[in-house]
């Protein structure tokens, strides 16, 4: 039996959803025309960024499609958390093998629940017929955007939360092991609910010099804001934090889990000295791992010996 059409589909799965328009949130025509018409919050500067998640790389073709849909917008606000910047809107161009009205009706209601918790409206999109993948596009307004390029040397270098959770996870979301009931548990959130990070976003913007989300591993990521800043780093493995899922592994592997582990989605940024005691005061959950330095590269000590690593972050080519 064949699903709906695609006229069919982009109306009962989307734009009956999400509404035509929103005023408050500036939207003036949303779903429907051949663009959507948007008027930007007053004095702010827009971000917006773009993502694709391909079946099979970004997530197994099996899976539920609620969850596909869930962490495929999530990823995408982790971009703009990281970037300090709120959500306002998004598009979605979805290509599928098939139209299957039961996978269209789990993904529509897992991108609706996820877009009322970040509070973000479906704007427009796109529909096409091939191998499945999901591409958002988010847009969000800021005040105070937290670049890549800002870290000075000596300032410290912090991360968000734990990291390694969702590395830890993917053997079974996979389904390479098995896992207990509890691992299945922690493994779904930090794999299909990622959490962007817009509460310490804020509360950092104000101190943090640059920033970015932990999407492909700690070391990698780090990377990027060594480059563009011109600098390099010194981290004390030792303070890393390592997510619980990680630590049922052996103490090495849950630590290079950690560090060259994506997908978790936590922030990693820099801080002048100088804003150390005000951050401090927020009891964030944030733990300071080294410094930013001249010296280019990033230099890994644990127990104070150095530490070499040899795989780098995911890469798709
Ligand atoms: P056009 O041919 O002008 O590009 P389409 O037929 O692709 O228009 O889309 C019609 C309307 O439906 C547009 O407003 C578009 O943004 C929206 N749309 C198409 N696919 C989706 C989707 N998967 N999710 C949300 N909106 C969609
Ligand atoms: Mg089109």
């Amino acid at each position: 039996m064949s699903g709906p059409g695609e006229f069919e589909l982009i109306r009962d799965f989307f734009a009956a959803r999400f509404q035509g328009s929103a005023p408050e949130a500036g939207v003036v025509l949303g779903i429907g025309d051949d663009c959507a018409l948007l008027t930007p919050p007053a004095g702010k500067t827009l971000a917006t960024s773009v993502d694709t998640l391909v079946a099979g790389v970004h997530f197994p073709a099996t899976a539920d499609p609620y969850r596909i849909a869930s962490r495929a917008l999530r990823v995408n606000l982790s971009d703009l958390a990281a970037m300090n910047a709120q959500p306002l809107w998004f598009t979605l161009a979805l290509t599928l093998p098939e139209s299957n009205a039961d996978w269209l009706a789990g993904f529509a209601e897992g991108l609706a629940d996820t877009a009322k918790r970040f509070d973000v409206q479906l704007v427009g999109g796109d529909t096409t017929k091939g191998p499945l993948a999901i591409t958002i596009q988010v847009t969000g307004a800021c005040d105070r955007p937290l670049r890549r390029d800002g870290a000075s040397a000596g300032d410290s270098v912090f991360v968000s939360n734990r990291l390694g959770a969702a590395a830890a996870a993917l053997p079974i979301v996979l389904g390479e092991v098995g896992g207990s009931e509890i691992q299945r548990q922690q493994m779904d959130a930090s794999y299909y609910f990622p959490e962007p990070q817009f509460t310490v976003a804020s509360a950092i913007g104000g101190y943090a010099s640059a920033a970015l989300d932990i999407s492909d591993g700690l070391l990698a990521d780090l990377a990027h804001i060594c480059e563009a800043s011109g600098l390099g780093a010194e981290l004390d493995l030792n303070q890393v934090p390592v997510a619980e899922l990680a630590q049922t592994m052996s103490g090495d592997q849950a630590r290079t889990v950690a560090v060259t582990g994506g997908d978790d989605y936590q922030l990693c940024f820099t801080v002048p000295q100088q804003h150390l005691p005000a951050l401090n005061v927020l009891n964030l959950p944030i733990t300071c791992i080294g410094t930013m330095t001249r010296e280019r590269g990033i230099r890994c000590t644990l127990d104070g010996e150095p530490w070499t690593h040899a795989q780098p972050g995911y890469r798709h080519f």
